[in-house]
């Protein structure tokens, strides 16, 4: 459970008031109604969010007051934090495996959208008249950092049987895909539309819907990735792939949530080349391992100046007593770095207090929300 803490000006002043000895997540929610207006205003279609990417009551409660009025969700519980704070949300069931309790509890919280990859799980779904099918393709795509691919999706070819089967059936047909989490290249979403264009072409289908999924980049290194070119791309392949152009959804995860955390760690000890915080990859910095470093690091001492000195590799630990627990690769930080100093990592809303472990005892429990 995490504790909700009202309301600091920004995470300096915090910081350096209250000298945390836990790690603590600053909660922006300004930042977050800005990324979901962008990409509200922005995206060609209807906005979904991705809940696994954070569930944490006050994101979705901003999400929602925001205007996000559709959700992706895997699973019952994950349907019931979103009917928690918008009873009146769309549902979008896309976990192309469920178990027959997990249907018939989607079905009583009105979910009428759902993923489909294998003709099995089309079974379980029984009648589906007044029920979107979207059939999940997959392709071998490159460019995200990592792939979708490997446990979900039906190949061009057997998608195809799926959708002719789903219209065969009665249900109102779609197609969904996930082009892989964190992808920089609109090329990743282009070359699945296409292959979605032929999908449909195949099985004799009209779609009602296609679904680009989630993947939109987080901005972790420089330059910040540029939504709106990806957007622009999505729009144009989608003209140009089909002859009538299905309406788009999107379900963000990453990109929507990225921005609006920041996490704030305590060098608990710092000696020649390491320095030990007081969480990792078992807390708030998993996808680390996934995803690789993030360049976006603010060192600050306990008063709350920036550490400026020249940056130097440092191993990174974190608290526990498992010697897998350190940082993928050396991180480049300020060397006037100390015991007693913050590491504020950017960018941390994202797979973060939705994955925090609580192994060894650790772990952030505390989220401060920001007033700016
Ligand atoms: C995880 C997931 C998302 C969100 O992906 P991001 O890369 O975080 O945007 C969207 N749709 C489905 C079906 C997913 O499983």
């Amino acid at each position: 459970m995490v504790l909700q803490q009202a309301f600091h000006r920004n995470p300096t002043q915090y910081l350096s008031r209250e000298t945390p000895q836990e790690p603590v997540f600053f909660f922006d929610p300004a930042r977050l109604a800005a990324t979901a207006w962008a990409f509200l205003d922005g995206f060609p279609g209807l906005v979904t969010f991705a809940v696994k990417a954070n569930p944490d009551r006050a994101v979705l409660e901003a999400l929602a007051a925001a205007g996000v009025g559709a959700f992706d969700v895997a699973s019952p519980e994950e349907m019931h934090l979103v009917h928690a704070v918008a009873p009146g949300a769309v549902l979008h069931y896309h976990n192309p495996i469920r178990a027959l309790s997990e249907i018939a509890e989607g079905r009583r919280m009105g979910v009428t959208s759902w993923s489909v990859d294998r003709l099995s799980e089309l079974d379980k779904l029984g009648d589906l008249s007044g029920q979107e099918i979207a059939v999940r393709l997959k392709l071998p795509v490159a460019g995200a950092v990592y792939d979708f691919g490997s446990k979900f999706g039906a190949e061009p070819e057997r998608a195809a049987a799926l959708l002719a089967e789903v219209v065969a059936r009665g249900g109102t047909p779609s197609i969904t895909f996930h082009p892989g989490t964190q992808c920089r290249d609109a090329q990743a979403w282009v070359a699945y539309i296409h292959a979605a264009a032929r999908v449909a072409e195949t099985a004799g289908v009209t779609l009602h819907r296609l679904n680009v999924g989630g993947g939109f980049p987080a901005h972790r290194e420089d330059p910040a990735p540029d939504l709106t070119a990806i957007f622009n791309a999505i729009e144009q392949a989608t003209r140009a792939a089909f002859a009538t152009p299905p309406a788009l959804v999107c379900e963000p995860g990453r990109a929507m949530v990225a921005e609006c955390f920041e996490l704030a760690l305590l060098v608990k000890a710092a000696t020649e080349g390491a320095i030990f915080l007081n969480d990792g990859i078992y807390g708030g910095l998993s996808e680390w391992r996934d995803l690789g470093p993030s360049a976006r690091i603010t060192a600050l001492s306990p008063e709350g100046t920036p550490r400026r000195a020249p940056l130097r590799p440092l191993t990174v630990f974190g608290p526990t007593c498992d010697s897998l627990d350190r940082l993928s690769e050396t991180v480049l930080l300020p060397g006037d770095l100390a015991e007693g100093d913050y590491l504020l990592f950017h960018a941390c809303g994202a797979y973060s207090n939705a994955l925090a472990t609580r192994f060894n005892g650790y772990g952030a429990r505390q989220i401060v929300t920001l007033a700016r």
